[in-house]
């Protein structure tokens, strides 16, 4: 067998115990106090590990890690860079409903597939290639930032900044779907809201003198819709709308939230030029336009496809048949490669409920995909 999986393999239970550890400190992006003590774990067993740890103070969400270890021997390397996030969905005393259990193989517990399980392969992955000596060119560094769950407004500059240094980025958040597929696309998810003001009247009495909100954005809404929606890059959809008070009342007022899904930079600057750019089709109404899109998307170039193929090769002879997928919903990997950084992304441990009550990881997929994490860093670092 494969020398780093067998060294990961007889660590399956060593895993687990951490797994356990950090899914048992809970850390809700909202709760500062909790991240932060997540964050102190953390810190201290990567100093164990030889890494030297930073903390990037932040001061409403909880304080970013970064880890710097040195592989190298040149201080000056470029590096690689292991990204994830510590924060969770889950609000503290979830753990007393949910705690965590292993059942039938599967590992359950709040935060345990997003992304605590992808925390525990990147630190076994590091730790065995340590532990082996492999020989790298390259330093990796591992940033776990706090406020993912939350759109990363707080650590969005930090992760810029870190890529800018790195020639690869490693997303270790979950795959997709039971065969574990990486992700090497992600659309650009926008929300938009679309508000219009008109002038309310009687409607029996003197209705000439109203002008519908609810006409109006009805109007927009197919125009927009139908435009948006003629580029296959592109999702628009109204998913929830408002307006009017009583039915004899020609409504002054309506407004409508847009959901926007764009694959390429070029769609998500087109589509949000038609919106900015929408004017009353009632010149007696007024139409404005707020919101955007938090993440540029992450497109699938040249360099993502010859990363996902590095992996795939390596992978096989660890007995996984790597796929990949596009998938709409946005993470930190977007940023990274939008600066032009090769970023793979779904590097996390397999599972399955992100998000939901049924939030688990197979067990026995730990050692195997901690050891494709170790052989990418071996491979992309030794160049
Ligand atoms: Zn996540």
């Amino acid at each position: 067998m494969d020398s780093i999986l067998h060294a990961l393999s007889s660590r399956q239970p060593e895993m687990l115990k951490l797994l356990r550890r950090l899914v048992e400190c809970e850390s809700p992006s909202t709760d500062k106090a909790a991240v932060d003590r997540f964050h102190r774990l953390l810190a201290a067993i990567l100093r164990k590990m030889g890494a030297e740890v930073r903390a990037i103070p932040s001061a409403e969400t909880g304080d970013h890690l970064l880890a710097k270890f040195r592989f190298a021997e040149n201080r000056r390397a470029r590096q690689i860079l292991l990204l994830g996030h510590m924060d969770t969905v889950w609000e503290i005393g979830t753990l007393a409903n949910m705690p965590f259990r292993i059942d039938h193989g599967r590992a359950f517990g709040p935060g345990v597939f997003d992304m605590k399980g992808g925390i525990v392969l990147a630190l076994f992955a590091l730790r065995t290639l340590r532990e082996l000596h492999i020989p790298l060119k390259k330093n990796v560094a591992l940033l776990l930032n706090a406020d993912e769950e939350i759109r990363s407004p707080a650590s969005r500059a930090t992760t810029e900044r870190e890529a800018r240094h790195s020639d690869y980025v490693l997303v270790v958040e979950p795959p997709h779907g039971p065969q574990g597929a990486l992700k090497t696309a992600r659309r650009a998810v926008g929300e938009f809201e679309l508000r219009v003001q008109g002038r309310a009247a009687h409607a029996g009495i003197e209705p000439q003198k109203g002008a519908s909100a609810i006409t109006e954005i009805a109007k927009q809404l197919v125009n927009i819709e139908y435009v948006a929606n003629k580029s296959r890059y592109v999702t628009l959809h109204a998913g929830s709308i408002r307006g009017g008070t009583r039915v004899n009342v020609i409504p002054a007022e309506a407004v409508a939230y847009l959901d926007v899904r764009a694959q390429r930079a070029v769609d998500q600057q087109r589509v949000e030029r038609q919106l900015r750019a929408l004017r009353p089709i009632d010149p007696r109404t007024k139409l404005t336009v707020t919101g955007g899109f938090n993440r540029p998307p992450m497109e699938r170039t040249p360099q993502v496809a010859a990363l996902f193929e590095r992996a795939r090769r390596l992978a096989r002879p660890l007995g996984i048949v790597l796929q990949e997928t596009a998938v709409g919903g946005g993470s930190d990997g977007n940023f990274t490669a939008a600066l032009g950084v090769p970023t793979l992304d779904g590097l996390g441990a397999v599972g399955d409920g992100a998000h939901a009550a049924h939030e688990h990881v197979l067990v026995r997929e730990l050692p195997r995909r901690a050891a494709l994490l170790a052989h990418l860093i071996a491979s992309l670092g030794s160049e």
